[in-house]
């Protein structure tokens, strides 16, 4: 069985591409379960050069078939901030609560019209003899007013999806991973890495 690698520490993103690609046989491991560690300095410019350093960092290390991916958010008032830098947003360590307040109270009196934002996400595959793909999946959403919902991670809270009439916090996680940015991106790669695998 061919082994591939998802360059991630996340389990909830393992458990979602091993849901996608589990039709294709793959034994899909994380960084840990290949047993690499690596500091990888994410200076690209774009969701995509960050996915792509990713990516094929670890292909360089290991020689598998790598996956990597990069995601945030885009606030289209705040001129797309805080973009490839929401992780690092106010702070790795500050609280979502402090962050999506903060991002709640730039948009005050900001009409319902251009408070519209985004969830990128960029997915690169890295082979070990073939030129890197990257995708990109979008979801299409608006500032709220204020934090609602229990589920998902990070901005979810303030993320309103007009289609579903509440926050991604407030979506099951299912749902959340069926209309989601990453969920859209990593069923991009499904067909790359279905001809990569019939060409082999
Ligand atoms: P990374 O791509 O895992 O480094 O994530 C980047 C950051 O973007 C996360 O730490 C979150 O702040 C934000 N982000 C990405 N995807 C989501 C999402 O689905 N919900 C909420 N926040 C997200």
């Amino acid at each position: 069985m061919r082994t591939i690698i998802f360059a991630t520490s996340n389990q909830n993103k393992m458990r979602e591409i091993r849901e996608i690609l589990a039709g294709l046989h793959l034994n899909i491991l994380s960084m840990k379960e290949a047993g690499i560690e690596a500091d990888i300095v994410e200076d690209g410019k774009s969701f995509e050069e960050n996915a792509q350093i990713k990516a094929e960092t670890i292909r360089n290390i290991s020689g598998e078939i790598v996956l990597a991916d990069d995601s945030g958010l885009e606030i289209d008032y705040l001129g797309g901030e805080p973009g490839i830098y929401s992780a690092r947003y106010m702070g790795e360590d500050t609280s979502y609560h402090v962050k999506n307040g903060s991002l709640i109270e730039r948009l005050n009196g900001v009409p319902d019209e251009e408070r519209t934002a985004r969830f990128v996400c960029a997915v690169a595959a890295a082979f070990p003899d073939r030129e890197t793909q990257v995708v990109r999946g979008t979801i299409e959403g608006r500032i709220g007013y204020e934090e609602a919902g229990e589920n998902g991670f990070g901005y979810d809270p303030i993320f309103y999806v007009p289609e579903y009439g509440c926050t991604t916090a407030e979506l099951d996680p299912e749902k959340k991973n069926e209309i989601s940015h990453r969920g859209k991106a990593l069923r991009m790669i499904l067909p790359i890495l279905r001809d990569y695998l019939q060409a082999e």
